[in-house]
């Protein structure tokens, strides 16, 4: 079973387009262990938690014991257990690196490459460049294929193949590229026409490094590109059941986007998840998009996320239309990377797919 541990809200950075709202609240040791509980009340044979804030690393003592005591409660299971943490990096230590590598802990950073100075910042308006300088040689150093994942704002799209490039030649094998989804972000078509001349920018960078020693793996086009040639849908939802969300006060919501918001709450950690409130809103989230029906790439757009949908729209079911045309965008240029390694005959594109097309 999964969880994702919201630890706490508060953040020791000021990103300019961050939408959390910022609280001191952390949660405490008796909830997180409760936490530990209920996921091995469920019995599965594999277990973990997706440690996430504002920053998690500010937890970073009550994360060190969630891990003790899942490994605790995890010897007589003898089950596998894994995590996932993003973080801003600046917390980031050697005890820390060394930890989460005992305790199969994946980091991720965030990390806007080119526009790291501009976009994420200190509370006093100062860049962050500098301080995660030394932060990205312990981390890969550690785990060298840690996961970059870079926000896109619609004011600085032109300069996202620059910063991927820049994360590659930093030395990151796998970017994920975030576009700014706020409700008030200001994209329209020109920004988004920029964004896919970017994307098709990273289509040529991608191939030209495919077959590198250290290839690069730009996780938006892969996972398009992985689903479809594995003729599965892009990603299952599964509200409520897949990962559900557990707040720093220990309530529990079908997923991030529904954080504190009592009609989806869901059960606690203390007496468990209430099934019939999981399965109410399992069956809300169901239904296909109706503007979707029909549509060439319905199986492999991302059109069902009911928390990107619910948050940028207020419903679960009306896709925003800047989802809609970046879907677009990212699924035709993936198509346009796979075409390419194929007929280049890429050996490690062909090692990757060729048992699994046939
Ligand atoms: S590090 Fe994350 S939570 Fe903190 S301000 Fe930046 S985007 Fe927000
Ligand atoms: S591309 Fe647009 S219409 Fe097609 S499935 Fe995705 S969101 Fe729906
Ligand atoms: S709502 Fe979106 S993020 Fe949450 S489980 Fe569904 S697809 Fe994943």
């Amino acid at each position: 079973m999964n969880f994702t541990l919201h630890v706490t809200a508060d953040c020791n950075l000021a990103c300019r387009y961050c939408y959390e709202k910022h609280t001191p609240e952390r949660m405490d040791e008796r909830t997180a262990l409760a936490a530990c509980d209920l996921m091995f009340s469920y019995g599965h044979k594999q277990n973990g938690f997706s440690f996430f804030g504002g920053e998690p690393l500010l937890c970073r003592e009550l994360i060190e014991k969630v891990l003790a005591y899942c490994s605790e409660l995890n010897e007589s299971r003898g089950g596998r257990l894994a995590y996932r943490m993003t973080t801003n990096g600046i917390l980031l230590d050697e005890a820390f690196a060394a930890l989460a590598n005992r305790c199969d802990l994946e980091i991720a950073l965030s990390h806007d490459g080119l526009l790291q100075d501009d976009q994420r910042v200190r509370k006093d308006g100062s860049g962050t460049m500098a301080a995660l300088e030394p932060k990205i040689d312990l981390l890969l150093r550690y785990q060298p294929g840690a996961i970059a994942m870079l926000t896109v704002l619609p004011e600085n799209v032109g300069r996202l193949a620059d910063s991927v490039k820049w994360l590659y030649d930093r030395g990151f094998s796998k970017i994920n590229a975030v576009i700014d989804l706020r409700p008030d972000a200001a994209w329209d078509d020109d920004s988004m026409a920029l964004l896919d001349a970017e994307y098709l920018k990273i289509v040529d960078l991608s191939a030209v490094c495919y077959d590198l020693p250290r290839p690069l793996k730009f996780l938006n086009f892969e996972s398009k590109i992985a689903a479809h040639i594995e003729n599965r849908g892009c990603i299952e939802c599964r509200l409520g059941y897949k990962q559900p969300s557990i707040a720093p006060d220990g309530n529990i919501y079908p997923c991030n986007q529904f954080l504190n918001l009592a009609e989806y709450r869901i059960g606690d950690v203390f007496s468990g998840i209430d099934k019939a409130a999981q399965k109410r809103v399992y069956d809300m989230s169901t239904p296909t998009e109706a503007s979707c029906t029909g549509c060439a790439i319905e199986k492999r757009c991302r059109h069902h996320c009911a928390c990107l949908n619910f948050s940028m729209t207020g419903d679960m079911h009306t896709v925003p239309p800047v989802q809609c045309l970046h879907e677009q965008s990212v699924i035709k240029n993936a198509d346009l990377l796979a075409k390419r390694l194929y007929e280049e005959k890429s050996p490690r594109f062909m090692r990757a797919y060729s048992a699994k097309s046939n």
